[in-house]
């Protein structure tokens, strides 16, 4: 049995006046508990102040990104220690959009999930295609082959969980098939089995790209689909009560 996760990934925004939204969020959960975990990613400059604002609610706070080394001459990165120091259960690595604007690569990405690993912080570990990928018919084995590379063995004795986020379906309003979303999660179990054994069979595997209060419900239905990463929805306690509610 898969615990569902609803993670939300609030990128590069959200200021002093956006933890009301996740106080918001975890007051609502307080009130009327969720059955998925639900998680938030702000920007590590509001970890902080996030942790006070969830304090005694069942919101687990993350980081969206962190680098392979636990410390040392790195400006601008911050370490999975670090962010675990701040509060954080989770931190997303992978994110196509760490791989496309800062060059990351699989091994890249693994070494991040092993320091997630190593601060005992829980690696979301994305992975995706692109429309050209998906139009060619070759999306199921270049995500089944990122899994390969960005999930390394050592993950079967802690806890992770993998994001299946096609790159053209992040912000753009539009989403896979539902028969899509399907057949890529199938092969992702099966690609996480092949990685890390029996370890592969409980890890929940999310979609993100798109995910709104009004497909939440559809998607997170579907067999296979163990929760979501939600990027714009998320930013907004209502929208993503919303989603969390759909779960
Ligand atoms: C994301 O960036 O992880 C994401 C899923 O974004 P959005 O929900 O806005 O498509």
């Amino acid at each position: 049995m898969v615990t569902p996760l609803i993670a939300g990934n609030w990128k590069m925004n959200g200021l002093g006046a956006d933890v009301a939204q996740a106080a918001a969020v975890a007051a609502a959960l307080r009130a009327q508990p969720a059955r998925a975990r639900v998680a938030i990613c702000p920007p590590a400059t509001l970890l902080t102040r996030l942790a006070g604002a969830v304090a005694g609610s069942a919101v687990e706070l993350g980081g969206q990104d962190c680098h392979a080394k636990a410390a040392g001459a790195f400006t601008g990165d911050l370490s999975a220690e670090m962010l675990a120091d701040c509060g954080a259960r989770v931190v997303i690595v992978g994110h196509s959009e760490r791989r496309a604007g800062h060059g990351e690569t699989d091994a890249d990405v693994a070494g991040k999930a092993l320091a997630a690993r190593r601060a005992g912080v829980e690696p979301i570990v994305c992975v995706g295609e692109s429309r050209e990928d998906r139009d060619a018919g070759r999306a199921v084995d270049v995500i089944c082959r990122q899994v390969a590379g960005s999930i390394p063995p050592e993950l079967t004795d802690c806890p992770f969980a993998l994001a299946y986020e096609p790159i053209w379906a992040i912000g753009a309003g539009v989403t896979p098939t539902l028969g899509e979303i399907l057949d890529a999660h199938r092969a992702l179990r099966q690609a996480l089995v092949d990685c890390v054994g029996e370890a592969g069979r409980s890890a929940p595997i999310l979609y993100g790209g798109s995910v709104k209060p009004e497909n939440a419900a559809e998607i997170l239905a579907l067999d296979g689909v163990d929760g979501a990463l939600v990027g714009g929805a998320s930013l907004k306690a209502v929208d993503f009560l919303a989603i969390i509610r759909a779960a």
